[in-house]
């Protein structure tokens, strides 16, 4: 497989912000890779050195295994559906969508016909007339990426394209996106701060932090493998065991994750941890137990199902052979 777009040491500071810090990465063709990560850690930005709206300052940004550095913009094989639409209120659905046909020169008949074609594939046939004013927010966002596809991009950036709608609407849309990748077969790169959404998507994902990624893996890996606190933190709260907690209960002298879904209670005389139930969370689908130890607390995650034990009462825990993995960073 090559690689659609590669960053080799890429760097973009804006005044004393390091808004991109020497970041190296791939995306692979075909692939739906996911940035994530909290507000100002520098997807935005990475997404605009490969439209071409930003330079790096220094490193090279390779599109298709060629340096994108003399190519402009219009000239790069890659389109961008951003998260406020910007569609143009006065022109219909359809002429929307042709938009981008209209300005290469095609003729009428062409436009329509391809237009109506995207509109279609994002599931709004006979909506072609209308004004984006007479749209709903999550139509107005099947729009924008139909605009953004009939363009036949290479690539397809996403810059939090889901992130003005509510959470049934967001959860729809995610599924039809990856159905529409999956059938387009075209490169998606998605901006997200919403660990859900690029876990449940994403072939690979890559957490920002500061400018830097700290971690590029599979969903899977991210998930269960947080190689720093940060990762473990960010991506659904991992525990975190101190050296000392973690010899405690059986393991090396180093900092460990652990997943509080990963946690079962047993008996306090046959466990790997003896604590106090401290508090108890009431989720819905399950219950968030926190767990005392000294100085420092562990979450357990609890089916709802499962009755849980009295606050103040001293429980046990235990966990499978493997659940626990050594973490990159010794702080
Ligand atoms: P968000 O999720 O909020 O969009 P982000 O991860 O996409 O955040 P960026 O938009 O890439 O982050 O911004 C990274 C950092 O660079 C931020 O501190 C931001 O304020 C700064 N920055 C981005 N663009 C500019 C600019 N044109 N001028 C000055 N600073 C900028």
């Amino acid at each position: 497989m090559s690689n659609a777009v590669e960053f080799e040491r890429v760097s973009r500071h804006f005044g004393e912000t390091r808004a991109v810090d020497s970041v190296s990465m791939q995306v692979e063709e075909g692939h739906f890779f996911a940035m994530l990560g909290p507000s100002g850690s520098g997807k935005t930005t990475c997404l605009r050195l490969i439209s071409g709206f930003e330079r790096p300052e220094s490193g090279h940004v390779k599109i298709f295994g060629q340096n994108s550095e003399a190519v402009p913009p219009n000239r790069r094989p890659v389109n961008t559906v951003f998260q406020d639409y910007a569609l143009f209120p006065h022109l219909t659905v359809r002429d929307n969508v042709a938009y981008g046909l209209m300005v290469k020169g095609a003729d009428k008949s062409t436009r329509h016909r391809q237009a109506d074609e995207m509109l279609e594939l994002v599931k709004l046939t006979g909506f072609g007339s209308r004004k984006p004013g007479m749209l709903s927010g999550g139509q107005r966002q099947r729009v924008a990426l139909a605009r953004a596809l009939v363009n036949k991009p290479r690539v397809l950036l996403l810059d939090e394209p889901l992130g003005a709608l509510d959470l049934k609407l967001r959860e729809q849309m995610q599924e039809e996106l990856k159905s529409i990748q999956n059938q387009l077969g075209i490169t998606f790169i998605y901006v997200t701060h919403d660990q859900g959404e690029a876990l449940s998507m994403a072939d690979r994902v890559a957490v920002f932090n500061e400018g830097k990624i700290v971690q590029e893996a599979t969903p899977r890996e991210i998930y269960e493998r947080p190689r720093t606190h940060f990762v473990a933190n960010f991506v659904g709260s991992s525990n975190v065991l101190s050296p000392t907690l973690s010899v405690q209960s059986g393991g090396p002298s180093r900092w460990m994750s652990l997943r509080p879904e990963a946690i079962r209670l047993c008996d306090p005389s046959n466990s790997k941890l003896k604590g106090t139930l401290q508090n108890i969370r009431y989720l819905g689908a399950s219950n968030r137990l926190s767990i005392r130890f000294g100085e420092e607390e562990l979450s357990v995650s609890l089916p709802s199902t499962e009755v849980a034990p009295e606050k103040g009462v001293q429980v046990g825990l235990t966990w499978e052979e493997g659940a626990t993995h050594v973490m990159d960073e010794d702080h």
